[in-house]
């Protein structure tokens, strides 16, 4: 994992928040090596990234805002057209904010990550940051 800290700077700190990391992965084409392969996709308390396992190439997304939204936040990202495909994964996690163990929509786009609660609502969206290509070695 790369050090995040030094990607964002003062912007990435790491607050008192303690949510735990959730992990994903999806097989995708990626779109800087071109090949089919595994994205690692790390979702933490106040940011987020997108890793190739091939190559490496790496989206940091922020956290923008955090509050109760409908589902309609995640519907209109699947009608909304995208220059790349957008991902639509679950995860069943503990909410930060009900407590309950719920199923998280979850939607990626190049531009942003949605992450939302099915039993309370409670979503986090997070801002496409920077793209990091690691030079060829
Ligand atoms: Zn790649
Ligand atoms: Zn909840």
């Amino acid at each position: 994992m790369p050090n995040i800290f030094n990607v964002f700077g003062k912007v990435g700190v790491i607050s008192g928040d303690s949510m735990e990391k959730w992990e994903l992965k999806k097989l995708a084409v990626c779109f800087n090596c071109k090949k089919e392969t595994d994205q690692i996709i790390e979702i933490y308390a106040n940011q987020a990234f997108v890793k190739c396992s091939n190559c490496g190439a790496t989206r940091y997304y922020i956290l923008r805002r955090v509050g109760i939204e409908d589902e309609s936040i995640i519907e209109d990202e699947k009608h909304r057209k995208h220059k790349y495909e957008p991902w639509f994964l679950e995860k069943t996690a503990v909410c930060f904010n009900c407590k309950k163990e719920a199923i998280q929509d979850i939607a990626i786009t190049e531009t942003k990550m949605i992450v939302r609660c099915r039993i309370c609502g409670f979503t986090r969206v997070y801002q496409f940051h920077i793209l990091d290509i690691p030079e060829n070695k």
